[in-house]
């Protein structure tokens, strides 16, 4: 990857499944409207902004009234256009309210890899952002399958895309919103007494062993694949943030230096 120059406006901020639909798999058009009017407000104060967002499978699947969420990957890719779509439909006509225009990126590994199209692909970004339109990047999950059926791929979920996305862009600030407050020193789902951590300098193997795969059946990579993210993020200058996607007005605090959720400390030579 080539890392670009840091750009102290410059944010990226990943949204999870598990905050943009709600326990049956409808998508919660309260939470989306909440991000899209907080994001636009930030976009306001002159930051530039990049939003990852998953949920393409869990919205698919509502909308073609599948029972449970797919397992096979025909039908997964299937769910995953339908949902795309929808996804799409809602970011545009909610920030358009707002007054904002977006872009649609659909990534797959080659993009990433081969050198000739990750030029095309930061060329890209920095003419939507030159333009002051947000860019909604997800992974082109109807096509490739590295998210959907993850194993030795290089982004094998949305978090790992979003570091990804973040040294691209040459952002200064990861903001991973999940489901949950930020890294805990156990799971939480599991364990009533977790504790949150507040600030982590180094993601070493302690760190690790206290994270674990997602407590819903929404989610994704859980904790495991976030600190992934965190450290390629981290290690190229970049600041991590997760926090609770519930909240965001959270992302308000984050600009205005104010502590919220887990703060993954930056790499000062990277
Ligand atoms: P999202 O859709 O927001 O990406 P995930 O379900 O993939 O959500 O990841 C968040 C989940 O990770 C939490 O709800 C929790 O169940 C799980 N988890 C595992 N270990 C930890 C930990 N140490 N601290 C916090 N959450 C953890």
């Amino acid at each position: 990857m080539s890392p670009k120059k840091i750009r102290k406006e410059r944010i990226v901020v990943k949204v999870g499944t598990s905050t943009i639909t709600n326990d049956k798999g409808d998508i919660d058009i309260h939470q989306i409207d909440l991000l899209c009017r907080t994001l636009a407000g930030i976009e306001n104060l002159g930051y530039d902004l990049v939003l990852v967002s998953s949920g393409a499978i869990a919205v698919g699947a509502n909308k073609m009234r599948l029972k449970q969420k797919p397992k096979d990957l025909r039908l997964k890719q299937a769910a995953a256009s339908v949902g795309q779509c929808e996804l799409m439909h809602l970011y545009d006509k909610l920030f358009g309210e707002y007054g904002r225009l977006v872009g649609q990126i659909l990534l797959d590994n080659d993009d990433v890899e081969n050198s000739g199209r990750r030029e095309n692909l930061q060329n890209t970004f920095e003419a939507l952002l030159e333009n002051h339109i947000i860019p909604i990047v997800n992974e082109n999950d109807s096509v490739s399958h590295a998210e959907i059926e993850s194993d030795q791929k290089l982004f094998s979920d949305n978090d790992m895309l979003s570091a990804i996305v973040a040294v691209f862009c040459g952002a200064c600030k990861l903001i991973i919103l999940s489901d949950i407050d930020g890294l805990y020193d156990k799971n939480p789902s599991t364990n009533k007494d977790a504790k949150l951590i507040s600030r982590v300098e180094n993601i070493s193997d302690d760190i690790y062993s206290l994270a674990e795969g997602s407590g819903s059946n929404r989610g994704t990579g859980g904790m495991i694949t976030k600190l992934q993210a965190a450290q390629l993020a981290t290690s190229h200058g970049i600041d991590v943030l997760i926090t609770n996607g519930s909240n965001t007005d959270s992302l308000y605090d984050i600009i205005n230096k104010k502590h919220v959720g887990t703060l993954f400390v930056a790499k000062e030579n990277p």
